[in-house]
């Protein structure tokens, strides 16, 4: 097969890791900056061209899209689908998971176990939006931060006030959210790939932080998921669409809750935490779904 892996970045673990596993397995494999991608979307004949070269005789796309470059990204994925191209992730998933409310409502509607959240922006009554979410402690979040900036625990009635009238300062868009204390600082990531997790990691903030991201100082073991905790990852990847995907879970005294899935999930982490070939499993996927593809087809 002829590989595309559309990431920003070829020196970046992710993209290098994808490389190497796809020739591993005797394939062709280049990553291609999305954003140097151009095309002429009118065309009958879908192409795509990229340093005056026209992209010929792909098989397959492993999108690895940065949230900064989701609209172009996508549109450029896309392009990829109309030339009958395999995406290992399609662009209607991708932007899904990337509009934070619309995942947690669909993700919701359709019964998976999310933290008690409401959304608001500049709500007239606050005393009521934390009434309805269940009162202090709560974490409140801006919709658009990532890597846990962003996201600040208010121990006190008092403080969630505040934080949420700072935030309405910013006429920004924000997620209260019941404070799931008993995951005490850590969550787990459920790498997904197809119907399956392939791999698990509890991550663990440092001392005293209730954050658990790696940006933060946190720290990634492997870790033992129950069947439970199996099966609401794979349902949230399936709501979503998404054949690979990172899901995020809490664990609460009422079972494990989604926080987030994320449709790039970086490999550094996962892979050395569990010492396991998770690029070799995407790559695996490809070759099992593009056979079937062109079985059926
Ligand atoms: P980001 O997307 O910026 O990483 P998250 O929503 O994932 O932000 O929150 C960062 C971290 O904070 C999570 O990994 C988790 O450890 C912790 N956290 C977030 N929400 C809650 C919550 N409702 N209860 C307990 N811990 C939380
Ligand atoms: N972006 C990383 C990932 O998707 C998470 C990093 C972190 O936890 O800070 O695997």
């Amino acid at each position: 097969m002829k590989i595309a892996i559309l990431s920003r970045d070829s020196t970046l673990y992710s993209s290098i890791r994808l490389v190497e596993a796809a020739q591993a397995r005797g394939h062709e494999a280049r990553v291609l900056d999305p954003t140097h991608c151009y095309m002429n979307i009118t065309s009958r004949n879908p192409s795509i061209h990229y340093q005056g070269e026209n992209l010929l005789g792909y098989d397959a796309v492993i999108p690895r899209i940065g949230a900064s470059i989701t609209f172009y990204g996508t549109a450029v994925l896309r392009q990829f689908e109309m030339m009958n191209i395999f995406a290992l992730n399609n662009s209607a998933a991708i932007s899904r998971s990337r509009d934070k409310l619309a995942s947690s409502q669909l993700l919701a509607r359709k019964g998976i176990d999310l933290p008690i959240t409401a959304f608001a922006h500049n709500p007239d009554n606050i005393e009521d939006l934390i009434e309805e979410v269940g009162g202090a402690p709560l974490v409140i979040k801006l919709v658009e931060g990532s890597q846990g900036i962003g996201v600040v625990l208010a121990e006190t009635h008092n403080a969630a006030h505040s934080v949420i009238q700072a935030f309405m300062g910013l006429n920004a868009n924000i997620m209260v959210q019941e404070f799931i204390q008993e995951a005490a600082g850590s969550d787990i990531r459920c790498f997904v790939v197809g119907d399956k997790v392939v791999a698990a990691m509890k991550r663990q903030g440092r001392e005293g932080e209730f954050r658990s991201n790696l940006h933060r100082g946190g720290t990634a073991t492997q870790v033992r998921l129950s069947p439970q905790e199996r099966a609401t990852a794979v349902s949230a990847a399936k709501v979503m669409g998404l054949n690979v995907c990172g899901v995020d879970l809490l664990r609460s005294k009422r079972g494990p809750l989604v926080m987030e899935v994320n449709s790039s999930p970086g490999l550094e982490g996962i892979e050395k935490a569990c010492d396991k070939d998770i690029a070799g499993l995407m790559i695996e996927y490809i070759e099992k779904n593009l056979n079937k593809q062109k079985g059926s087809g």
